[in-house]
């Protein structure tokens, strides 16, 4: 069985001590079995976290693979849902559909 990298520093030498996993670069210990449910954070480009049902803008036109239009600037986006990826926002924008958006590239309201 292989170990996990410390959360805290990444360090790959994590040793098991009882029921705890140890770093030995940064100390930390941990439980494996009470790993915290991180969840995937988006920011958007204010550096604001969004979260699950936020109402974001567009700060940008974006083109939109398939569609027959750009996304425009200032475009409301409704009921976000914070996903894991290089674009980690799923959303259903009105006359496009269900499609994923980069956090950086909006702003919430
Ligand atoms: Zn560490």
């Amino acid at each position: 069985m292989s170990l996990p990298n410390c959360p805290k520093c990444n360090s790959e030498y994590v040793y098991e001590d009882g029921v705890l996993l140890v770093c030995p670069e940064c100390a930390y210990e941990w439980d494996p079995n009470e790993v915290e449910e991180e969840g995937v954070v988006a920011i958007d480009a204010n550096g604001n976290k969004l979260a699950d049902g936020d109402t974001v803008t567009l700060i940008k036109d974006l083109k939109v693979k398939g569609a027959p239009k750009d996304l425009k600037q200032g475009t409301r986006v409704k009921n976000i849902r914070i996903v894991e990826g290089d674009h980690n926002i799923d959303c259903k924008i009105d006359g496009f559909g269900a499609m994923k958006l980069k956090s950086e590239f909006v702003k919430k309201i």
